[in-house]
């Protein structure tokens, strides 16, 4: 093993998510690390003032609900337990196997591990204002706000700094972490290294459409109904959202195929007739609860996308590393980008403990953590939006659907998620899975788990119909004009 590097001179491009945990846990670790934002922005005050006036223009979605899956909250608790204690003190709430797991299960009796299994509730922008504040308060770290990086800094294929719009700067290691708009592909291409980066993209199918509420006076926060917050009517999708300081949101992926369902939506006064409409939203909407605090917010454009610096084993460049959404994003339906970017962190750490200054050997490490433990939640990703796609052009051509695609949604909807309402071990391991504490392929490869969902596909017709969650389309249409 090399010695571990001390008091490294580390350059992290971007101060989002994954630049701010990743500038946290090497700090700690103790090496010299500088952020560069080109937001030019002061942390406000409060939490609310955050949400309120914060102008984070280089993260369209920080106004997006989002979902702090309980992965997140593990590495938090190993890796930073005072940025989970500085979240409860801001507001932000746990949800825990007791809050989520389903009413139709008797036994409630809390098991061994189950204190992983729990959720973080909080805006982004609660969490990424918490982090903010503690990682500036660290000793090793230095903040530069309104740093636009314009390319690397590079002898050949060797990175050695950043080019910024006022001059160059010199770094022992370049972290770009600069989200999914980083131009960092073409950077790296133009090195002309020993092989040219690459990319695969895949369409999330979906756009992502959120408006926040704040309770009114009084008023106590929505209960999960036995239908959890959340549901699928084939040609929508939605979602409610618990966050902090009595705060909550409402979240549609609309299919990108569905402009009309779209413009529909967009429009606020529509938007609420709809969200009433929905039967695991009900206690979320009930008259008087809460009002809202954003307009409809909406993120298009939004897809699966890998992208690799090191190919057939062979780095593009060393002296830097690409991370976060700018390496690897996935459709964010799903809820994992903010899980994933405490991956990188926590992978980019032990890179570089394990390898310290040898960069080749540091750039492979972190290729090899990518392909291990992000590139599968990639993979599964591109799959489930591939098979909802297929459904959804098919539900609007009204052609034959895909068989192996209505095949894999009767197994989920009417095998693997009445056996996860029902049953304790196999709701257990279903969260485990959806929250990231497991190999995505795990769940599928558990016997106890295709037996009991093959049991429930089986005996389906023995079970009243599956509730009705909202209007079909056409009724909701009608409905609304
Ligand atoms: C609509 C939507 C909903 C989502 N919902 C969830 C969810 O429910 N749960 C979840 O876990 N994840 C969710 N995500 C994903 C999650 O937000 C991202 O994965 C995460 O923000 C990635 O962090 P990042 O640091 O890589 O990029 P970002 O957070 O986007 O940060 C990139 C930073 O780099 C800065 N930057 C960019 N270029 C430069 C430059 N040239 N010079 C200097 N600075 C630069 C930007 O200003 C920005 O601050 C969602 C994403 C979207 C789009």
């Amino acid at each position: 093993m090399a010695e571990p590097i001390e008091q490294v001179n580390i350059a992290v491009l971007g101060g989002g998510m994954t630049g701010l945990l990743s500038a946290l846990f090497l700090a700690r670790d103790g090496h010299n690390v500088t952020v560069y934002e080109r937001d030019d922005t002061n942390v406000p005050a409060t939490a609310d003032e955050a949400f309120d006036q914060w102008q984070r223009s280089g993260v369209a979605h920080a106004r997006q609900s989002h979902a702090l899956l309980a992965r997140l909250r593990s590495i938090l608790g190993r890796r930073a337990p005072d940025v989970l204690e500085a979240l409860a003190e801001q507001g932000a709430t746990e949800l825990s196997i007791e809050r989520t797991l389903p009413a139709a299960i008797d036994d409630r009796t809390r098991r061994p591990g189950d204190e992983e299994l729990a959720l973080m509730c909080c805006r982004r922008l609660t969490l990424e204002w918490v982090l903010r504040r503690i990682v500036e308060a660290e000793p090793c770290v230095t903040w530069k706000g309104g740093a636009d990086v314009r390319g690397l800094l590079a002898t050949d294929s060797h990175v050695h700094g950043l080019q910024l719009a006022d001059g160059d700067l010199a770094s022992d290691l370049v972290v770009v972490a600069g989200g999914r708009h980083s131009p960092v592909l073409s950077w790296v291409s133009d090195l002309n290294g020993p092989v040219a980066p690459t990319e695969e993209t895949h369409p999330s199918g979906i756009v992502y459409l959120s408006r926040f509420y704040r309770l009114n006076e009084g008023q106590e926060v929505p209960v999960l109904t036995e239908h959890g917050a959340g549901g699928d009517l084939g040609y929508v999708a939605f979602a409610g959202f618990y966050g902090d300081n009595n705060t909550f949101s409402i979240t549609f992926g609309v299919p990108t195929v569905d402009r009309e369902l779209l413009a529909l939506l967009r429009d606020a006064e529509a938007w609420e007739a709809v969200i009433r409409q929905l039967v695991p939203l009900q206690p979320w909407t009930a008259d008087g609860l809460a009002s809202p605090i954003t307009d409809v917010e909406v993120q298009a454009r939004l897809e699966n996308r890998i992208r690799r610096f090191v190919v057939d084993g062979t780095p593009a460049m060393t002296g830097a590393v690409v991370i976060g959404d700018a390496a690897l994003s996935t459709n964010p339906w799903y809820g994992k980008g903010c899980s994933m970017a405490g991956i990188w962190a926590e992978s980019l750490s032990a890179a570089l403990a394990e390898h310290g200054r040898d960069h080749a050997a540091v750039a492979l490490a972190l290729d090899q953590a990518m392909t291990e433990h992000l590139e599968p939640h990639y993979r599964q990703s591109c799959r489930q939006d591939g098979d909802r796609m297929k459904l959804h052009s098919a539900m609007r051509s009204g052609d034959q659907p895909d068989e192996a695609a209505s095949k894999a949604r009767e197994f989920v909807h009417h095998g693997l998620l009445p056996a996860v309402r029902s049953d304790p071990d196999i709701y257990r391991k279903f969260f485990r899975s959806f929250n990231m504490l497991d190999h995505p392929e795990q769940l599928m490869k558990d016997e106890a788990v295709m037996n009991a969902s093959l049991e429930a596909l089986m005996t389906m017709d023995q079970r009243p119909p599956l509730p009705k969650l909202g209007p079909d389309r056409d009724e909701l249409f009608s409905l609304l004009t």
